[in-house]
């Protein structure tokens, strides 16, 4: 495999600490070891988050481009639009973010605070639209795109989650080398990785570098997008194309792409009663903040799968956190009591 052919801007601290959680462990009550990996620490940029990994691997092309703005789509709340927009200000670019009703929640505040408010305040033409949830490419995007065009300049697209980008899938790749070079340092090995899936390029990216080592089919993708059909053929797809890219040398098979569904309900965006119980329970034992759309499912799901002895008794499990508290603050009336 050959991750190293392919230039990265650095938008992170570097390697994210991995920690033990005793607190956690315990509250779960199974027989396995909870460890977390705190993607949601790794950068100085605007709260960070997995977005950051992706974009170390894009920025290089952006730039080479010729390109004077940014152009991305998510939703209102999206982590991801935060970290574009993140990024153009580190980079001395423009930034133009579309902004969907992905969720159906009308919490007071919700356009007002979090990852937009930010996005905002970071200089971002953050442009609403009234689209509902999709992950694939949307005409609102290509207007955008148009609209940049239309202005003089020249956009750079980059897809909802930078799932899609040639590069999208690289970031990931990096993050399970990372791993590997922080198991030998500590002396064990991970039996599964946990990570939040919902336009997938960040398990793509992690499924091909962990089949480096034959655990592939131990990455455990916990669907947060409620559409799990349309995700496996967008998770299918980045993984055959980051495989290519880092010449990993053999085929993925579909037994290697391991997505939960059952977690995601009732919808995108909006968290179950079971969701909001995980996130308690990591807050209270750990002071380990989740969020309500992708972190708190995917919490949510490794608790319920350790609780019913999903995972061998003994399993060290990685939970990946891969950041989005900022959205917390357009659900403050959800946890208005906690
Ligand atoms: C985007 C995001 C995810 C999902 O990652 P994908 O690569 O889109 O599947 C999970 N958690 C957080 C906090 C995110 O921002």
């Amino acid at each position: 495999m050959n991750l190293a052919k392919f230039e990265r801007y650095p938008l992170t601290f570097g390697p994210t600490p991995i920690e033990y959680l005793p607190r956690l462990t315990e509250a779960i009550g199974a027989n396995v070891e909870i460890y977390a990996k705190r993607d949601d620490c790794n950068s100085g940029l605007a709260m960070g988050g997995n977005k950051l990994r992706k974009l170390e691997y894009i920025v290089p092309d952006a730039l080479a481009s010729g390109a004077d703005t940014l152009v991305s789509i998510g939703g209102v709340q999206s982590n991801h639009t935060r970290m574009v927009a993140a990024t153009a200000a580190k980079i001395g670019m423009k930034c133009v973010v579309i902004q969907e009703s992905w969720v159906p929640h009308d919490d007071a505040v919700y356009d007002r605070v979090g990852n937009i408010l930010l996005t905002r305040l970071m200089g971002a033409d953050s442009r609403l639209v009234n689209e509902g949830f999709d992950i694939g490419i949307r005409k609102s995007w290509e207007d955008a795109l148009q609209s940049v065009r239309d202005a003089g300049g020249v956009p750079y697209a980059i897809p909802a989650g930078a799932s899609v980008h040639k590069y999208g899938g690289l970031g990931y790749v990096g993050f399970a080398e990372e791993v590997r070079a922080q198991e030998i340092e500590m002396g064990l090995k991970f039996d599964y990785i946990i990570v939040c899936v919902v336009t997938g390029s960040t398990q793509a990216g992690m499924i091909v570098g962990f089949a480096v080592d034959g655990r592939a089919g131990r990455v455990i993708g916990i669907d947060g997008s409620g559409t799990p059909k349309r995700l496996r053929e967008q998770v299918r797809g980045i993984v055959d194309n980051t495989a290519q890219l880092v010449e990993l040398g053999r085929k993925i098979h579909d037994d290697e792409i391991v997505i939960n569904e059952d977690y995601a309900y009732p919808a995108y965006g909006v968290p179950s009663p079971e969701t909001n119980e995980a996130i308690r329970l990591a807050a209270r034992t750990e002071a380990m903040i989740t969020d309500p759309v992708y972190e708190g499912k995917s919490m949510q799901g490794m608790i319920d799968l350790a609780r019913n002895n999903f995972f061998p008794a003994g399993s060290k499990i990685l939970y990946a956190h891969l950041g989005g508290a900022p959205a917390l603050n357009g659900y403050s009336y959800t946890y208005r009591n906690g």
